[in-house]
């Protein structure tokens, strides 16, 4: 990470102020939030309980791209901490009206609003707001075109240390399908390269695998071989929206090439988990037999993105062990 990144990320005293990426952020700090979020899960048995640290404070989620799970999941998690929460309507605000993001942030900052989850479909739109807004206040990059999304990569980490353990060196993972559009993968490099993974492998058609994914990945087009041995697979999205022409040939034809079915499954270890950051397209990257199935950990990486977005906050706002 540039060293003004990390600055803005983590200020002078090393507390988390903004999380725009997970790239070049020390492991440390990477498994102090983990820990947290298992702190949260403990603390909450799993079950709804709110916690006050965020009591008194104004959580706004400002999405201008779509979103499911992870906006929901950062509603429930700024709730169960107690801060009122806006969901921002872009739809229906100024910005149609051509108000930049920046005014509009400015304006609800004048609000006294404390923390702003941001998705925006421009690369590096958290962290030029982040470089704006006032002191005290923060921001959660909850996705940027296809440069990072790193609340998804820390519930990921977070997914397969529950499920694999704490030692990442021994465990192969293998990132499958839309490689160059995913934000997700991104993230994911980010914080598994950081957390020690011993054994990481990215597969997808030549057109979907970028050229920049730095040291220490393996990279395969034959998903066969990809496979073999790994301790996790994580499928992904074709980014149909992020693709200026037709990338691959058709879904049928990318589902025989890179679907995850049960014949290809049985090539990675026989414990492996199957991961998915959603939304999916079954029988087009998953088979449904897959994704309902006894290997799949897609829920899970669901309800453990309510604990991590939790951990991320508590932490932003200064918040000590929980
Ligand atoms: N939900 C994830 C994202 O926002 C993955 C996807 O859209 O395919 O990046």
């Amino acid at each position: 990470m540039a060293a003004d990144l990390r600055a803005l990320q983590l200020g002078d005293d090393g507390r988390l102020r903004h999380l725009v990426t997970l790239d070049g952020l020390p492991k440390a700090v990477l498994v102090d939030l983990l820990d947290t979020a298992a702190a949260i899960a403990a603390a909450t048995g799993g079950k709804v309980k709110k916690l006050p640290v965020l009591r008194g404070r104004t959580v706004v989620n400002l999405f201008f791209e779509p979103s499911t799970r992870t906006r929901t999941s950062f509603e429930l998690a700024a709730s169960r901490l107690s801060a009122d929460v806006v969901n921002f309507d872009v739809a229906n605000s100024s910005t149609t009206k051509g108000e930049s993001v920046l005014d509009t942030l400015r304006t609800l900052e004048a609000m006294h609003c404390d923390l702003f989850v941001v998705r925006h479909k421009e690369n590096g739109t958290p962290e030029y707001l982040a470089r704006h807004v006032r002191d005290g206040v923060s921001i959660v990059n909850a996705g940027d075109g296809n440069n990072a999304h790193p609340t998804q990569g820390l519930l990921d980490a977070y997914t397969i240390r529950a499920h694999k353990g704490a030692d990442f060196q021994r465990l192969g993972v293998l990132l499958v399908g839309d490689i160059l559009h995913s934000r997700v993968a991104r993230s994911n490099l980010h914080a598994l390269r950081t957390l020690g993974v011993g054994d990481l492998r990215v597969c997808g058609p030549r057109a979907l695998l970028p050229t920049d994914l730095g040291a220490g990945v393996q990279v395969f087009e034959d998903f066969d071989r990809a496979l073999r041995g790994v301790d996790v697979v994580m499928m992904l999205r074709l980014q149909k929206e992020r693709m200026q022409e037709a990338l691959v040939p058709s879904e049928a034809e990318y589902f025989r090439q890179y679907g995850l079915d049960a014949r290809r499954l049985s090539l990675a270890r026989p414990d492996a988990i199957v991961m998915h950051p959603g939304p999916m397209n079954r029988g087009v990257e998953i088979a449904s037999d897959v994704a309902d199935g006894p290997q799949s950990v897609i829920l899970d990486q669901v309800s453990n993105g309510l604990v991590v977005r939790m951990a991320v906050m508590a932490r932003l706002v200064g918040a000590g062990p929980v």
